[in-house]
């Protein structure tokens, strides 16, 4: 569509194709070496110790659930303002998903939740195996807490980092695995950096590292200390079920062109951020708010609109945007509302905090080739939609 101004998109230059086009060109364009380099470019960037690159988030996730010995009828618990994505990865395992209720702030998932729903749990019998934080929009949970939380009841923590490679807390990149088993990336097109479809997870547990390369690939291993029998050369053992998850080489080439891009992509995003922030202070919405010791990714820029003091509902602003060509959204539809969970023991379930969120957010344009031009114009659309 001409002028379409969506709320995110790629940023792909010259370097991007040509380390594409190389790969093309070359022995390998899958399961060659531009995957370990790329792994490697990951780790020494998010000074996590091991990498393995996978097809998308949403596979990472799984394989990672699965890695950590998730079975049916163990509980994961997650935030209800993210992509289905992070609730889904319990269920392919035949997990119970729970909801933790997000922060008015930060909308994240609530800390001080977290630990209220782990004590009646815990007196229950109920504790969760997992839980997956969210780090929504791009800035960090609260991660210390929650490492905390972990070491105390004994869950494993996965964070679901799809929004925030890039970020920090703690002056420390997000990525690093400092307060949690896992971490999971996303390099969808709308991500901060993108392969087309791809993931990344990173562990500091070597053991872990390795099932996860296993399930990536069928659950085979060719590593002779884990042989069983070894028949010469060619032989390799399926020692449990894999999957297919594997990215490509040419994928892999293009996230690594990527991440030297990933430094300039958040200050970029960051300044459009403050941009907005600045200039939208006398409509009735709330802007993001980002806590002390961290810097977001900032993935996304979602107002809360404040509607005691509008003439009109979010509809209509959303309408009259889109109706102006502008690509705004909303992140997310609580995923306990989803018909799948509804028909999985959601039917009469609500957060009340989730709940008054989704009511009212708005997620705006914000990529890093988004323009001062084209924000002045939303800013001003948005604007009109408000009179
Ligand atoms: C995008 C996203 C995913 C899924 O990522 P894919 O790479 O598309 O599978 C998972 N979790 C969150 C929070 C996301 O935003």
């Amino acid at each position: 569509m001409k002028n379409y101004i969506p709320y995110g998109k790629q940023s792909i230059e010259r370097a991007d194709i040509d380390a594409v086009i190389e790969v093309l060109a070359s022995d390998f364009i899958t399961q060659g070496p531009a995957i370990v380099n790329f792994e490697q470019a990951c780790c020494e960037r998010l000074n996590a110790q091991h990498a393995i690159a996978v097809s998308s988030a949403t596979a990472a996730l799984h394989i990672s659930c699965l890695a950590l010995g998730l079975k049916a009828g163990d509980i994961v618990w997650t935030t209800p303002n993210t992509f289905v994505a992070s609730a889904n990865c319990a269920r392919y395992c035949g997990a119970v998903i729970d909801f933790i209720d997000i922060d008015p702030i930060t909308y994240n998932l609530d800390v001080k939740l977290l630990k209220l729903k782990l004590e009646a749990a815990a007196l229950k019998n109920a504790l969760p195996k997992i839980v997956i934080p969210v780090h929504f929009a791009g800035q960090a949970c609260d991660m210390a807490e929650i490492s905390q939380l972990a070491k105390e009841y004994g869950f494993y923590v996965i964070e679901d980092a799809s929004h925030a490679i890039g970020g920090s807390y703690h002056s420390a990149p997000i990525g690093n695995c400092r307060y949690s088993d896992i971490t999971v990336f996303s390099f969808h097109p709308v991500k901060i950096i993108t392969t087309g479809e791809g993931g990344l997870i990173l562990t500091n547990n070597q053991e872990l590292h390795q099932k996860l390369l296993r399930l990536r690939t069928h659950g085979i291993t060719r590593n002779e200390a884990l042989l069983r029998e070894n028949h010469g050369p060619w032989y390799y053992e399926q020692l449990e079920l894999g999957f297919n998850y594997r990215m490509t080489d040419i994928q892999a080439a293009l996230g690594q062109s990527q991440l030297k891009r990933l430094t300039e992509f958040i200050q970029k995003r960051q300044l459009l951020a403050t941009r907005y922030t600045e200039k939208l202070q006398h409509l009735p919405v709330i802007t993001p708010t980002v806590l002390n010791a961290r810097q977001s990714a900032w993935h996304l820029y979602v107002i809360m609109l404040d509607l005691k003091h509008m003439k009109y509902d979010r509809l209509k602003i959303f309408n009259d945007l889109r109706r102006n060509h502008i690509g705004v959204n909303v992140h997310y539809i609580p995923v306990y509302k989803q018909p799948y969970y509804q028909a999985h023991g959601f039917k009469n379930y609500t957060l009340p905090v989730t709940e008054n969120y989704y009511e009212r957010a708005l997620t705006l344009p914000l990529y890093p080739t988004l323009t001062f031009t084209q924000q002045d114009h939303v800013i001003n659309l948005l604007e009109q939609a408000f009179q």
